[in-house]
């Protein structure tokens, strides 16, 4: 298995130092067998950056990585998500200039097995696409949240 190099701070342009020496992705699954198409988040534990919001698995990306391997991964790594149950859709980027955070948007049928896997979090949920912005969010998924949003329901469309 190739070394993890990504690990690393980076001072960004934006004014804000982020996770990520190759930046970072993270997974926007969207369960579709449900009444309501609904998103997993999880809780950041309170020792974490950003504790005790709710965002989305993810991390930094190793250079030998593309974002939806990286997603995949830390999806597996914090929230045992079972990779073969989804179905890429889209992947939206948030550039910065130095570092950048790729969103992955994936269905599933079912929940994917999706659970507490890891210490990052402290809790995980299901909720529906409309009232994510109700929540307590992590700053990064909260500065990209309507455009996530918009791609979220536009996936659902085709
Ligand atoms: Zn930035």
């Amino acid at each position: 298995m190739p070394k993890r190099d990504g690990d690393g701070w980076v001072d960004c342009d934006c004014g804000i130092r982020h996770w990520g020496r190759f930046g970072a992705a993270g997974l926007l699954l969207l369960r579709c067998d449900t009444d309501e198409p609904q998103v997993l988040l999880q809780l950041r534990a309170e020792w974490t950056h950003g504790g005790g919001t709710w965002a989305l698995p993810g991390g930094a990306r190793d250079s030998h990585e593309d974002s939806i391997t990286t997603a995949l991964r830390e999806a597996h790594e914090e929230m045992g998500i079972d990779i073969s149950a989804l179905t890429v859709k889209h992947v939206f980027s948030d550039n910065h200039g130095p570092w950048v955070y790729d969103t992955v948007i994936a269905h599933s049928m079912g929940d994917a097995g999706a659970r507490i896997a890891n210490p990052e979090s402290t809790a995980a949920k299901w909720s529906p696409i409309e009232q994510v912005e109700s929540l307590a969010l992590h700053p990064g998924l909260k500065r990209s949240w309507l455009s996530l949003k918009s791609l979220t329901i536009d996936s659902l469309k085709n």
